[in-house]
């Protein structure tokens, strides 16, 4: 971590970046909020996209057991395999691709 204003080398302190040469002070950001809040906002994304997910009955979650997921096809890296279908189990969050 440079100093913004003078470039010096700074160092942790109190919480803070300290530059030793000019005084100037920034917090240090908190790593463990931002990733809490990218959970958060992935979460949200999942649910959101499971509610316009076809529904299949047939299925039982090799988790927990409940008949009936969500499934999903998603594309493969390589364009000359088929497409692969991944379930969602409704209940536990379990997600598992078709063999
Ligand atoms: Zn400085
Ligand atoms: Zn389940």
């Amino acid at each position: 971590m440079f100093c913004p204003k003078c470039g010096s080398l700074m160092h942790p302190r109190d919480g803070k970046w300290v530059c030793d040469n000019c005084g100037y002070e920034m917090p240090i950001e908190e790593k463990q909020e931002i990733v809490e809040e990218a959970k958060k906002k992935e979460t949200i994304v999942i649910k959101k996209d499971i509610e316009t997910l076809p529904y299949d009955e047939s299925v039982i979650c090799p988790k927990c057991g409940h008949q009936g997921a969500y499934w999903m096809l998603q594309q493969t890296r390589s364009a000359d395999e088929p497409e692969t279908r991944f379930y969602i189990c409704p209940k536990c969050g379990y997600r598992w691709r078709e063999y």
